[in-house]
């Protein structure tokens, strides 16, 4: 075959490879894994604690369903703390739970407030409010520890 090579040049090398990681992080231990096995959180709750006003955040694991603190206005994902690239949006129908998505890395965690109804079982909630999960996709935003 007289197939012509093509030419080769010297601009094959793709140079996106840097290792541009995050830099110092703060306290946050972030991205947020479960202290116990290690895996990305599944869910984010609201509790009642005295020391705080408005409740304190924990992230659940996805894995072990353990729960640990963690910063209410920083990303889980990448550690974004700034709100304007933190929204949040809610159900109308579920008044106790909401998106909290990240513009910075485009993920999302819902969270459930059990401030409001401390008798609100998060996962139950979660599979109740699939129609927040819809809205968050249908804006682009991907949930964390969904692959
Ligand atoms: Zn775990
Ligand atoms: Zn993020």
């Amino acid at each position: 075959m007289g197939e012509p090579s093509r030419p080769t040049g010297p601009h094959d090398a793709r140079d996106d490879a840097r290792d541009d990681g995050p830099a110092g992080a703060g306290a946050a231990p972030v991205p947020a894994r479960c202290p116990g096995c290690g895996a990305p959180p599944g869910l984010s709750v609201l509790v009642e604690e005295p020391e705080t006003h408005g409740g304190a955040r924990r992230l659940i694991c996805a894995q072990c369903e353990r729960a640990w603190p963690f910063p209410r206005i920083v990303c889980p994902a990448c550690g974004a703390e700034e709100t304007e690239r933190l929204p949040r949006f809610q159900a109308e129908e579920i008044p106790g739970a909401r998106i909290e998505a990240c513009d910075a890395c485009g993920t999302y965690l819902k969270t459930i407030d059990l401030t409001r109804d401390a008798r609100a079982v998060p996962a139950v909630d979660d599979l109740a409010t699939c129609s927040l999960d819809l809205a968050a996709r249908e804006r682009g935003y991907r949930r964390i520890g969904a692959g």
